[in-house]
């Protein structure tokens, strides 16, 4: 049994010595069935976040009025949430009003999908009410009761939906397909940022291609920023699957996108981090058929290389991680700072200039020759070097 299992049903065991019940629920029920690496595992409970704080030393309470707690135990953390219910979605967003409940058989119907409304007890017995075993088996995707009405609760499931059709491999049940096409457009009313974590978990599922495909289909990308305006990039599939925004955006922006990465970022209320990895990136892809292989990943920091060549691969470029790993290692500097040749060092060369932003061209035009290996990274070759050159000019 997976250790993380184990473990989290040592916590059912402490629940229930204590005289409350515990279950482990939702997704880490379904990969363990699969055989698949499990994520996290999270608990459902009879006892109120106020008595499992009391239960375990290390408690952060990271959503109490929906009845959630994060414990640390044996150093990992389990979400601990009590059985509960949910009802009316007002804002689309969060239930009115959660209602506390004694089993967890009332607590899988609040659940999204048959393959999530599982749960293991103490004894690792199934617990499985809506046939969730069977659809793992047939691999499908079906709602918990009425597809429709369902996704109006919440409409952020249909994006669920097709994540876990990705993720899995698994087919959406009719229903399912019915409810999305009716009722995609219900997919204004939740955030940006919730549709976009469930639109990278599908992008990086392993059937991304035809989810992708049937996505278009359900014409879901008409809710989905920047594709609804420019319908056609949704049809523009990457040949590889591709890890989040920071390599989504460049790939579409190197497909043609009409709209540039800041505005991408803007849509789809990114983060400064993947506004700046993005922008490397594409500007490493978008020279890689016009300068030499070095000069392209140069300026890229090493923990970007990576996405580098699945971009690269995304648009079709044959070419291996491996190799570009080599080359990057192989570089003769990483940085300017590594550079044996200084501002000062120039200036020395040439005494009579005044300071200027020659210096700063010059010092490129010899980073990138070192780079290129048209000179060794040492101090007298450069000097050297640019005797060859005509002095520079002054104003
Ligand atoms: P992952 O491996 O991506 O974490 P997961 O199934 O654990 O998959 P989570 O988003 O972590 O997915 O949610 C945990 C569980 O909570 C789900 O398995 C499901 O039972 C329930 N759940 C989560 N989001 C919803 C939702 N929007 N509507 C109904 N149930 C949900
Ligand atoms: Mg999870």
């Amino acid at each position: 049994m997976n250790s993380k299992i184990a473990k989290a049903l040592e916590i059912v065991k402490i629940i229930e010595d204590a005289g409350g019940r515990a279950h482990i629920v939702g997704g880490a029920v379904r990969d363990t069935l699969l055989g698949r690496p499990i994520e996290d595992v999270d608990l459902a409970t009879s006892f109120t976040p106020h008595k499992i704080s009391k239960l375990f030393s290390k408690v952060v309470p990271i959503g109490i009025e929906h009845g959630t707690v994060l414990i640390r135990y044996d150093s990992e953390s389990y979400e601990i949430t009590t059985y509960r219910t949910e009802e009316g979605y007002n804002d689309f967003r969060h239930p009115d009003q959660v209602e506390f409940v004694r089993s967890v058989e009332q607590d899988l119907a609040r659940r999204d999908f048959t393959i999530n409304a599982m749960a293991l007890n103490g004894e690792g017995h199934l617990i499985d009410p809506y046939g969730g075993q069977e659809d793992l088996v047939k691999g499908l995707i079906r709602a918990v009761g009425d597809a429709k009405e369902r996704f109006s609760e919440d409409p952020l499931r249909m994006m669920r939906a097709l994540r876990f059709s990705s993720q899995l491999g698994f087919s959406l049940d009719k229903y399912i397909s019915d409810a999305i096409s009716y009722q995609a457009s219900l997919l204004s009313k939740i955030s940006i940022e919730r549709i976009a974590v469930e639109f990278e978990k599908l992008c990086k599922g392993q059937e991304y291609k035809a989810v992708l495909l049937h996505l278009e289909k359900l014409k879901v990308h008409h809710y989905l920023p920047l594709f609804k305006e420019n319908s056609e990039q949704i049809k523009v599939i990457p040949s590889v699957r591709l890890q989040g925004f920071s390599e989504l955006i460049p790939f579409y922006c190197e497909k043609g996108s009409p709209y540039e990465i800041s505005e991408w970022i803007k849509a789809w209320k990114q983060s400064n981090l993947v506004k700046r990895n993005s922008l490397i990136i594409y500007e490493a892809v978008h020279s890689y058929d016009h300068k030499p292989l070095p000069e392209v990943i140069y300026p890229v920091p090493s923990h970007l290389i990576e996405s580098l060549v699945n971009v690269l691969q995304a648009i079709d470029v044959n070419i291996e991680h491996s190799y570009v790993q080599e080359v990057y290692d192989k570089l003769p500097i990483h940085s300017r700072k590594q550079l044996d040749f200084k501002a000062e060092d120039l200036m020395k060369e040439y005494p009579s200039q005044t300071k200027g932003p020659w210096i700063g061209d010059f010092l490129n035009k010899i980073e990138k020759a070192v780079v290129l290996e048209l000179i060794p990274n040492e101090n007298q070759a450069i000097k050297e070097w640019i005797k060859t050159w005509n002095p520079p000019e002054t104003d």
